[in-house]
């Protein structure tokens, strides 16, 4: 009887379609933190959990799918779409902070309040140009998957992959032979990944309300109030850029495509960021919503995304220039423009050394701050209300992923525009 009801419940919960039952964890999640407060951080290690799986698939995900993309690929190919991809990541980066700056130079965030005494640390070294170049190549492959270096495991699996496209064309029948079977080894390894993505984010309905959860109740609701003028500014810039940049500019001029349905598309990837701060640990997913809603090539994608989650961050680049003249704003100066142009050089290169794990953009702040001979308290200062913040800059961060990934996928027509989310279709995760 008991058992009866239980397979029943399942059966009925199974039965709400996915985005659904994950729209009501998001949204309990945030009520249920806000009223509970701190104690609710008990169920943190259940949120923990769905990071830790999303994680365990991040780097087998991403060699299988860039190796069977070099099979479709060409050296060539390669570097247009690589070229495209990173003229519109900096380019939409840039609008990015303008938009931010323009917002906080309305709301004046952070007058009003006084930066309190005791917040003083000191600056974190940020990494100079030379070793972030430097650093693209791993020095021990099996250090960087063990590491989860997306970029240097990329930048591998390109050359890998290059490596068996030339054999492929001149090596002896045997070895050709060889490299048609570790092709189809990870082409079935993708395939294999992306169902276990699917079941990961089955799990997720539970990992997204106990995350979403402990985040505002860590942060609790005087947080939203104390720093209310900076998180409004912050949001509404956001909602300008997801809605002018990638929905007009993106979807509109260029795919010709309306920006509901491009959202539609990616929604559950946009939750699942908001819900992990994380674009390196929720890419399962983002290359998943590419693939079955967005209808997007993998020959694009399994390259445009990792590189995306890692360099390409409009949301952190806006923060920091929200927070920047917050800062100014809170030991009451006011930045000329001059000045308000460095910060726009200075974020999108603080930002592209931003790594995609939660928390990271308020350490590359300090970086930021200290350019602009601000104080560095106020990452102290600000870092109770940040991971509501990181929430919102992490969705931002994967919808420019993703529009630029679409955006790229039609200059090389590697994308159905007349299928999937472009034209509809329920989504297909799962
Ligand atoms: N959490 C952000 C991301 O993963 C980075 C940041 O902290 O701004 O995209």
């Amino acid at each position: 009887m008991f058992m009866a009801n239980q397979q029943g419940f399942f059966k009925r919960y199974l039965s709400i379609p996915f985005i659904q039952r994950m729209g009501i964890a998001f949204v309990l999640g945030i009520i249920v933190g806000l009223i509970v407060g701190e104690p609710i951080t008990v169920i943190e290690p259940l949120g923990t959990l769905f990071l830790r799986l999303l994680q365990m698939v991040v780097i087998p995900i991403v060699i299988f799918t860039l190796i069977t993309a070099m099979k479709k690929l060409t050296p060539n190919q390669l570097g247009r779409v690589g070229g495209q991809t990173l003229v519109l990541y900096i380019l939409t980066t840039a609008i990015a902070i303008v938009i931010g700056l323009t917002m906080a130079n309305l709301f004046s965030p952070g007058t009003g309040l006084t930066l309190p005494g005791d917040f003083t640390m000191d600056p974190s070294e940020a990494p100079g140009m030379i070793d972030v170049f430097l650093n693209l190549v791993p020095s021990n492959v099996f250090r960087a998957m063990a590491d989860a270096e997306i970029l240097q495991v990329l930048v591998f699996a390109i050359i890998f992959g290059i490596g068996m496209a030339f054999l492929r064309e001149t090596a002896t029948p045997e070895i050709q032979k060889g490299v048609d079977t570790i092709f189809s080894i990870t082409e079935t390894g993708s395939e294999v990944m992306f169902k276990i993505v699917r079941g990961v984010m089955e799990y997720g309905v539970i990992g997204v309300f106990a995350l979403l959860a402990t985040t505002f109740g860590n942060a609790g609701p005087e947080a939203l109030v104390d720093f209310g003028i900076l998180i409004a500014a912050f949001v509404i810039g956001v909602a300008l850029h997801i809605f002018l940049v990638y929905g007009l500019i993106l979807n509109t001029l260029i795919l010709k495509k309306s920006p509901l349905r491009f959202l539609s598309g990616a929604k559950e990837a946009l939750l699942m960021a908001f819900a992990t701060r994380s674009s390196a640990g929720v890419l399962p997913i983002t290359m998943k919503t590419a693939e079955d809603n967005l209808k997007i090539d993998e020959s694009i994608y399994s390259f445009t995304l990792p590189l995306g989650a890692t360099i390409n961050m409009d949301g952190t680049a806006m923060y920091q220039g929200v927070a920047a003249i917050f800062a100014a704003n809170l030991i009451g100066e006011s930045l000329s423009l001059a000045q308000q142009l460095t910060i726009v050089t200075t974020t999108v290169l603080a930002s592209i050394g931003t790594a995609g794990v939660p928390g990271a953009g308020l350490i590359m702040l300090s970086m930021v701050l200290t350019q602009l001979g601000l104080p560095l308290g106020v990452v102290a200062f600000v870092a109770g209300v940040d991971p509501i913040l990181d929430a919102f800059r992490t969705m931002n961060n994967i919808a420019g992923d993703l529009s630029v990934t679409s955006v790229v996928a039609k200059w090389n027509n590697k994308i159905d525009l007349n299928a999937g989310a472009w034209v509809g279709e329920a989504e297909k995760i799962p």
